[in-house]
């Protein structure tokens, strides 16, 4: 009898999650449209979705069209329910946001970053996080929970294993930051949540089979297949940085050689050496804007190999959109001619028919807002409406 119980408990949790996740993506709906997009019966929906207005997650909007009879009355998700804390640590920075539950931006917060020890980088975490926490207007749920967005490869329990840009082995951010914050946190490895927030708010909002590249201080990808996020066995997919596209290329602090991110991440800044006039993209980016023409060449032939890269991936995975996303996205006028050109160029024709490259819709916020919404999609539940 127990096991009944709760098979039923777990049933009605998850079609609560689907009528909800529905709503998100598609509403306004009316209670009838909910029924034929989920395949549930009208008396469900009509149940579960009144428990959802009663929890002020979903609310009523004004009558829609009719096919005769009465006008029905639509529904819309209740994106002012909660708020979100998204987190990104970035090498010298870090970058906190306070979203509603629709991944709007109502307050934003920067803090530089004089260190990479665990202690200190904590406390800037928790300093930044509560001073957004306390900006949080009154909501039925108030600050949902925090998501984080980290450059290394991150487990399955939101332990970093492995930052070597922070010189970071097996932190369990998740926990300290929550026995901190005591709000429940997530901690996702940064291209992954910046594939998500261009996935639901960004570039990628009409896609469902898309490459997202960050390319930065290093490259990382997301790779979102039939809408969601591929992790791979142990959630470590997505390292395409370190894919090899220089058989006896440079050496690389991975162990390999000729890894992609040595010719197109800002590594190659370092490794041009005094040809260029500084080693920071931000600085590079007004040389450039100057028509500074060792800086355009360099950008361009970041582009070509950025191009190289795309090419590899376009041809294994068959995506229908690639974003650029990461700080390198702000040079976009001098990388894109060239990664466009090796990209038509190189990619198998039948691939590369209708697959589309842009670059990130919400620019360096891409992370921050996927990891603030990656903290709601826990809270509203784990079943996405992808498949319909
Ligand atoms: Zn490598």
């Amino acid at each position: 009898m127990t096991a009944i119980t709760g098979d039923q408990a777990l049933v009605k949790k998850i079609n609560t999650s689907i009528i909800l996740n529905t709503i998100i993506r598609y509403g306004p709906l009316s209670r009838a449209r909910v029924s034929e997009l989920t395949g549930l019966n009208k008396a469900t929906v009509s149940n579960l979705v009144q428990e959802l207005c009663d929890h002020h997650l979903l609310e009523e909007i004004g009558p829609g069209e009719s096919s005769g009879g009465r006008k029905p009355r639509l529904l819309l998700f209740n994106g002012k329910a909660g708020c979100a804390v998204g987190v990104e640590l970035r090498i010298t920075q870090l970058v906190a946001v306070l979203t509603d539950l629709e991944g709007k931006i109502m307050a934003e917060e920067e803090l530089q970053l004089d260190k990479h020890d665990v202690p200190y980088v904590l406390e800037a975490l928790v300093r930044a996080v509560n001073s957004l926490m306390r900006l949080a207007p009154p909501s039925p749920y108030g600050v949902v929970g925090v998501g984080v967005g980290v450059p290394g490869m991150v487990d399955e329990n939101g332990t970093v294993l492995f930052a070597p840009n922070l010189g970071w082995d097996m932190v369990p951010l998740r926990q300290l930051l929550q026995d901190e914050v005591g709000v429940p946190v997530t901690v996702d490895n940064e291209a992954n949540a910046g594939a998500q927030g261009e996935l639901r708010f960004g570039a990628g909002r009409d896609a469902r089979h898309l490459l997202y590249i960050s390319a930065g201080s290093g490259i990382g990808s997301g790779i979102i297949i039939n809408g969601e996020l591929y992790k791979g066995a142990r959630g470590y997919a997505g390292e395409t940085g370190h894919m090899t596209i220089e058989a006896d290329g440079k050496e690389c602090s991975c162990g390999n050689r000729g890894c992609w991110e040595l010719y197109a991440s800002e590594k190659m800044h370092d490794l041009a050496g005094d040809s260029l006039p500084s080693r920071r993209t931000s600085e590079l980016i007004r040389h450039a804007e100057q028509g500074d023409a060792s800086v355009i060449g360099h950008f361009s032939e970041m582009g070509r190999y950025l191009g190289i890269g795309i090419t590899n991936l376009v041809n294994g995975f068959n995506p229908q959109l690639v974003v650029i996303g990461g700080p390198l996205s702000d040079a976009r006028e001098w990388i894109g001619g060239t990664m466009g050109q090796v990209v038509s160029k190189r990619t198998l024709p039948y691939h590369r028919e209708r697959m589309e490259i842009r670059f990130a819709g919400l620019g360096s916020r891409s992370t921050v807002i996927g990891a603030a919404y990656s903290a709601v999609s826990q809270f509203l539940g784990p079943v996405r409406v992808s498949a319909l």
